[in-house]
């Protein structure tokens, strides 16, 4: 018993210490000067909300800013390559949004633990082409060898039809008038009949009995024909129905954001891009039909589909390239080592999955 009081007697002050040095060691960023943290407008990372701003980064940045009584100005800028320039020439202290890690950008600033896991993926315009529709299905009528079997559909019906005809046409049950007109139309009707698989009065004549026969193998043939043609012409449809992933990328009319990674990834496979400021501009002019896909982060593209971009755009494929997303700080930092042990404890004390969970529902690992 005396034991424990002795060492709460030596504990307690010692731990009060502690305290007030972790106190002063925390404040120090704070006391020195306003931070000024470059970011630029992504959803759902950083959202436009009143005078501040909303989404993952900016709600993970201001619970990082608290723990580490940071007090901080935004300075929006319009994209990554602005957010790079204002941390290089020592207009921000902090960069936030969606700023990959790259082996390159890491050659000239620091940067902090991974916040956010990315990669690229591809998303394109939703065209009603996919699924049946009936342009889709008159459209097959044109391609392939369509246009000879509807050709050989006409012959089945008119060669059968006159042979019919002109066989039956004086027999004494012949259900076909005797004259050319209607006793053709007559008999080619029984001849599509035939064609159709359907038969109904059984000729009389050798000539009729031979050729009625000889119509309904001939459409079975024909019928079997059709359907393999259908069939294919479907699947070539789908197979050229444009980009299903990024090996179709190359020579293609994409879009992204200026000097963003994916932008360096196009560029780099052979894709012909236009780099806009906002990633808005880029689905507008896909929607608009000047694009043929877009080529951004997964999460973005993900949450536009969702949201603004349900039922006209799509995202296909998987993400084909990873990528961290980092803080992005100047060389030798002195905000770093604090911000990191932040991170890493908002990952422990589970802050980070509630942030997730916010923006991105549940988080499946
Ligand atoms: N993750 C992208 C990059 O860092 C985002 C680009 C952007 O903010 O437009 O390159």
């Amino acid at each position: 018993m005396i034991i424990r009081k002795l060492f709460l007697i030596f504990t307690v002050p010692a731990s009060l210490l502690a305290g007030t040095i972790g106190a002063i060691a925390q404040d120090a960023p704070a006391a020195r000067t306003t931070t000024t943290v470059a970011t630029r407008v992504l959803p759902p990372f950083i959202i436009p909300g009143g005078d501040a701003y909303v989404g993952f980064s900016a709600d993970l940045w201001n619970e990082i800013a608290k723990r580490n009584s940071i007090t901080f100005t935004w300075k929006e800028t319009a994209n990554v390559k602005e957010i790079l320039a204002a941390v290089d020439s020592g207009q921000a202290q902090v960069g936030i949004a969606a700023i990959s890690v790259t082996s390159e950008r890491e050659q000239q600033f620091d940067f902090s633990q991974p916040m956010f896991e990315s990669g690229l993926q591809v998303m394109v315009r939703k065209t009603n082409e996919e699924g049946f529709s009936l342009s889709r299905l008159f459209g097959t009528f044109s391609t392939g060898a369509m246009p000879y079997l509807l050709g050989i559909l006409a012959l089945l019906i008119l060669v059968p039809g006159h042979l019919v005809w002109w066989a039956e046409r004086k027999h004494e049950a012949s259900p076909f008038s005797t004259q050319y007109f209607p006793g053709v139309f007559q008999a080619m009707g029984w001849a599509l009949s035939a064609a159709a698989g359907q038969q109904n009065d059984t000729p009389h004549s050798k000539l009729g009995r031979f050729t009625s026969i000889a119509a309904i193998f001939a459409s079975l043939l024909f019928l079997t024909f059709w359907q393999a043609e259908l069939t294919s012409s479907f699947t070539v449809q789908q197979l050229q129905g444009g980009i299903q992933g990024p090996e179709d990328l190359p020579g293609k009319n994409t879009g992204t954001t200026a000097g963003s990674t994916a932008a360096a990834w196009l560029k780099d496979h052979g894709a012909k891009v236009t780099e806009f400021q906002k990633i808005d501009q880029a689905f507008a002019a896909l929607e608009q039909d000047t694009l043929d896909a877009v080529v951004f982060d997964a999460p973005v593209l993900l949450y536009y589909a969702a949201n603004g971009g349900r039922g006209k755009v799509r995202v296909v494929g998987a993400i084909f390239k990873k990528e961290n997303y980092g803080i992005l700080f100047p060389r030798g930092s002195e905000l770093r080592k604090s911000i990191n042990a932040s991170l890493l404890k908002m990952r422990e004390d589970g802050t980070y999955d509630r942030l997730y969970d916010v923006w991105f529902g549940q988080r499946s690992q």
